[in-house]
């Protein structure tokens, strides 16, 4: 199968939906890109500063880069002048960098608040438990830089289908109960990224409104 047509079925399948696609790149030559944007592609995701500034400095300028991996804090100040979206803000620590930087190109960084949803031991990620206290209880209100536009979320990797599920079910919980709440101006609660090449058609079945896909589009990664 070749790009395009695997681009193809997934935006057809997410037709009506409301959920978009952000294709994985990470690893994929520029050539590979740059195949993929003359089908009128334009969304992309990384989960290393290096590359995704590299790939950003050679690419056309009308393409969307999203961070979907873990971030350093000292590394922010990379990518703060051009990224579309940051996905994984897992701490406090991060989300004040990402406003000190915004600050200097004087923008607004759309980011979503990653969220530990697996089974599997994982140092990044807020708990689901905590998440909704340290709202209300204004953590977040100082980060004026930020556009905090929903929440993010990695299943656990197992073929057991309803457990996935049942992790994006409750993600997708946290999403609405979160929207609900009285949130300062910064916060804009609308997306939900969730869904992942062997996971996505229960994400999107459960409520995801970004899937991010990359070895089902451009194959196997080394
Ligand atoms: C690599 C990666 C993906 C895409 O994974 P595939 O299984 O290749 O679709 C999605 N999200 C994050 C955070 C990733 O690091």
């Amino acid at each position: 199968m070749s790009i395009a047509s695997n681009l193809e079925s997934i935006e057809k399948r997410l037709k009506g939906t409301g959920c978009r696609l952000v294709a994985v790149s990470k690893t994929k030559p520029v050539s590979v890109i740059m195949e993929a944007y003359r089908t009128g592609f334009s969304r992309f995701g990384e989960n290393r500063v290096q590359e995704l500034t590299e790939k950003y400095r050679s690419l056309p300028k009308d393409i969307e880069w999203h961070m979907i991996g873990h971030l350093q804090t000292n590394k922010v100040k990379m990518i703060a002048s051009f990224v579309s979206m940051i996905h994984a803000v897992d701490s406090l620590k991060l989300a004040n960098e990402i406003n000190k930087q915004a600050a200097k190109y004087e923008r607004s960084i759309p980011c979503l608040l990653q969220v530990h949803i697996a089974e599997e031991e994982s140092k990044f990620g807020f708990e689901q438990e905590s998440l909704v206290e340290m709202i209300t209880t204004g953590n977040f209100d100082r980060f004026s830089r930020l556009k905090i536009a929903g929440l993010m979320g990695m299943a656990t990797f197992t073929e057991d289908k309803e457990l996935i599920r049942g992790e994006f079910r409750k993600l997708k919980q946290l999403f609405e109960q979160i929207k609900s709440l009285h949130t300062p101006p910064n916060f804009d609660i609308k997306e939900l990224s969730m869904g992942m090449s062997n996971d996505f058609e229960i994400a999107i079945e459960e409520g995801s409104t970004l899937i991010r896909i990359g070895s089902s589009i451009f194959g196997a990664r080394n």
